[in-house]
Formats: C-alpha cells, structure tokens, sequence
C-alpha cells in the first residue's frame, strides 16, 4: 500500500461549542493537485489552517507520511515542507514586495545563496513582481498582492502547498494567470491542496477532489468525476 504524502482521518476541529469540522478524512498524494470545494462557511479555511498548526484538532489525525502533526507547534510543520498561503492575500502592506518574499524564507534566514536562489525562482514564476520589488506590498492590485502571498509560501521550499482561495475577487486575466503557475508549480515538484471556491477552474487542474458541506464531505472523486456529477454542477458550476 502507497502511504498518502498526507492523510487525514476523521478529523473535527471546534470553535468552542461550534464544530466547524466534523470527522473529515482526506489525503494528499505525492504529486496531486487536491481541490476541497465548498460553499462559505463550509470548513474549507478551517481545515487548512489545521494542517499548517494554527488550528489545534479536537480529535482525528493528521499525518504527513508517518509523522503526526496533531499538536505540532506552526514553523515545525512549515520545517517539514508545508506551507500555506492563507485566504485574503495577507501579505505584510507596509513591507515591500522583496521583504515580503525574505520573510517567506525566514526558515533559511541564514543561507543567503539559498535564499538569492528561491527569489529567482519567484521571479521566474511571477515576472511582474520583479518590476515592483522594491514597492511596498499594500499598494499593489489584489492580483498582484496573491502571487506575492503565493511566492512569499514557495520561498519555504515547501513540498507542500496549502492554497486557500488564490483566485478569490481577482479579474478574468488574473485567474487564468493564477491557475496557469499553479499548474506550472505542481509540474515543479510540488503537490497542492486547493481551496477554491472557483469550482470550474479548479476541477480543471486538480486530479481529484472533496466536497465539504457545513464540517462533512458529502462527494470525492476524480476531478473529471466530479465535474459531471450533477449534485456538483448545481452547486458549484452553476448547472453547467
Ligand atoms: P469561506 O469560504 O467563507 O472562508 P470556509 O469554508 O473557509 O468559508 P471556515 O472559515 O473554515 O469556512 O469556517 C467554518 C465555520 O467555522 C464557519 O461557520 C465560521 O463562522 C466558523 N469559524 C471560523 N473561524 C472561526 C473562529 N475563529 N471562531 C469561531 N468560529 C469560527
């Protein structure tokens, strides 16, 4: 049996009396694109900021291969190759784009090479960020501030991205910008979860999916499965 990269099982995470998530189980293959959809408030933001450590599980497991994150302190989990670009672009407004992107390789503050070279790397992917390096973050476009968040979590090196919403309020040129590099990163090495809310584009590049319903998956499959399945299509794909 294939270990998943990461697996999850009945996992339920609580806001107080509130369960937001309600004994999920999922998992991440080495070089996937996972999509987890689901209509707001339904757990999606919830459920990656568990795994990246911000949010501490009631109960269930969290593995990453044989190792159990449950419990683990955020920047260990980063150590071992995750990293999660949060929803809402949160980048740092009054630092520029360049700092911004040194902040994302704090994990090798002190390999200066090292870092020169993740930069590179960004820039290659994010060509417009290169023009406004030296700008400060909180005046450039949304489109221009969610590369920044996703170049900002590749600049850890991660083998695993957390994607929540990267095409979220973003123009038509900006998501099919978006959705290109996120191919382009996953043909890197990279495998990615992916929360979106733009079901058709993402059922395009994911391998397979979750559907999340108020803290329970109600569907999974193959991303080609669950885009002709008709509970889908009324929900998320406006009954294409
Ligand atoms: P959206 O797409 O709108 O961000 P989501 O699927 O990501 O939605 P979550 O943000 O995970 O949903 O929220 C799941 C549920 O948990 C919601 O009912 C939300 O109100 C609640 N919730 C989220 N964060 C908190 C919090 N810090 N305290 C209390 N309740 C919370």
């Amino acid at each position: 049996m294939t270990t998943a990269l990461l697996q999850i099982e009945d996992l339920r995470i609580a806001y107080g009396s509130v369960e937001a998530i309600k004994g999920i189980s999922l998992c991440l293959n080495e070089g996937e694109i996972v999509t987890v959809l689901g209509a707001n408030g339904a757990g999606k933001s919830t459920l990656l900021r568990a795994i990246s450590g911000l949010n501490i599980p009631k109960s269930g497991r969290i593995n990453h291969g044989a190792m159990l994150l449950n419990g683990m302190p955020a920047h260990e989990i980063m150590m071992r190759g995750i990293s999660h670009s949060p929803e809402g672009r949160r980048v740092f407004a009054t630092l520029t784009v360049e700092e911004n992107l040194n902040l994302g390789a704090y994990l090798h503050r002190r390999q200066k090479e090292r870092i020169r070279k993740s930069k590179e790397r960004i820039f290659e992917l994010f060509p417009i960020l290169v023009k406004r390096r030296r700008q400060l973050s909180g005046t450039l476009s949304g489109g221009e501030q969610q590369m920044l968040a996703i170049g900002r979590a590749l600049m850890s090196e991660p083998s695993i991205l957390l994607l929540d919403e990267p095409s979220l309020g973003l123009s038509p040129i900006f998501v099919k910008l978006i959705f290109d590099i996120i191919e382009e990163i996953n043909a890197q090495g990279v495998s990615i979860l992916l929360v979106e809310q733009n079901a058709r584009k993402a059922l395009r590049v994911a391998d397979r999916g979750y559907v999340i319903e108020t803290g329970t998956i109600t569907i999974s499959g193959p991303a080609s499965e669950l885009s002709g399945n008709e509970k889908v299509q009324a929900a998320y794909l406006g009954g294409a």
